[in-house]
């Protein structure tokens, strides 16, 4: 299946590692004019050296007021991609204020706030648009120390929800991807120690982590016309781990 956005602009955030780099390439690959947003300067230096097409912005997402001056000149977006996120595990008795507001502020506040922003101006454009959060398969299964993370996830899938209601009118789709661990930064955070990491991949029909592509496959596809009647799926991409 070839997918094209030539013609497309297209906005990822979290795009300095990871997932959300992976995908600002891909997209960048497939023809989309792509703004790269996050909040490491080094990480846009070397996206834009292999890249030179795309587009930098250096904001911490966690912050309302910066994030609004940082966007408000980005232009019209077709394809917006809520990437970035934070997570900080400790078990639930010992959970502080601190991470609990660090987190909801970057993965649940920052990606309303980034929506909204795209979002009036695909409205105020008419021709529609897509948009794609990165959730987890951690929003609708509990894992231990991830109490907070767990519970932004869960957030940002009714919020992918409520806005796919919303802005479907508008010819605005809304969905989500789900992932099950992937060895980023992040996913090394939590399940590094092999015996750990077996726990979860033994419940994982699959039997193995998904890789960076298998995430960046399924965002490509829900942001493009092949999924055109797509729309308020939270799509697992976790080998059958939440069907069991
Ligand atoms: P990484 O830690 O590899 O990359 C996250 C990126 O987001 C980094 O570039 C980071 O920048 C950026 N970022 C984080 N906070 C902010 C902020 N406040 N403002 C701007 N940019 C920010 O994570 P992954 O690629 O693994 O994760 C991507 C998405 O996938 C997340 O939503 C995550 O929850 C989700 N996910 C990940 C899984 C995994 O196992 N890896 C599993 C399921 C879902 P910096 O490094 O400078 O902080």
């Amino acid at each position: 299946m070839d997918i094209s956005f030539a013609g497309k602009r297209a906005l990822v955030t979290g795009a300095g590692k990871g997932i959300g780099r992976a995908t600002a390439l891909a997209l960048a690959r497939c023809g989309a004019k792509v703004t790269a947003v996050t909040r490491t300067q080094a990480d846009l230096n070397s996206l834009v050296q292999e890249c030179a097409s795309i587009t930098p912005v250096c904001v911490d997402l966690a912050d309302w007021g910066a994030t609004e001056a940082a966007l408000q000149d980005v232009g019209p977006i077709d394809l917006l991609v809520n990437n970035a996120a934070f997570a900080s595990l400790q078990p639930f008795l010992e959970v502080t204020p601190n991470q609990f507001d660090q987190s909801f502020n970057v993965n649940v506040k920052a990606v309303l706030h980034v929506s909204q922003i795209v979002g009036r101006g695909m409205k105020a454009r008419g021709a529609g648009g897509s948009i794609v959060s990165v959730s987890s398969q951690a929003s609708q299964c509990a894992l231990r120390d991830h109490a907070v993370y767990c519970v932004t996830k869960a957030a940002l899938d009714m919020l992918t929800k409520v806005m796919a209601l919303e802005l479907g009118p508008h010819q605005i789709r809304v969905n989500s991807v789900n992932p099950t661990v992937v060895m980023t930064d992040m996913g090394r955070l939590g399940w590094s120690d092999p015996e750990k990491a077996k726990t979860m991949t033994s419940r994982i029909p699959l039997g193995r982590f998904a890789e960076v592509e298998d995430v960046v496959n399924s965002i490509l596809f829900l942001l493009s016309d092949k999924s055109n009647m797509t729309n308020g799926v939270t799509l697992p991409v976790d080998g059958g781990f939440l069907a069991c």
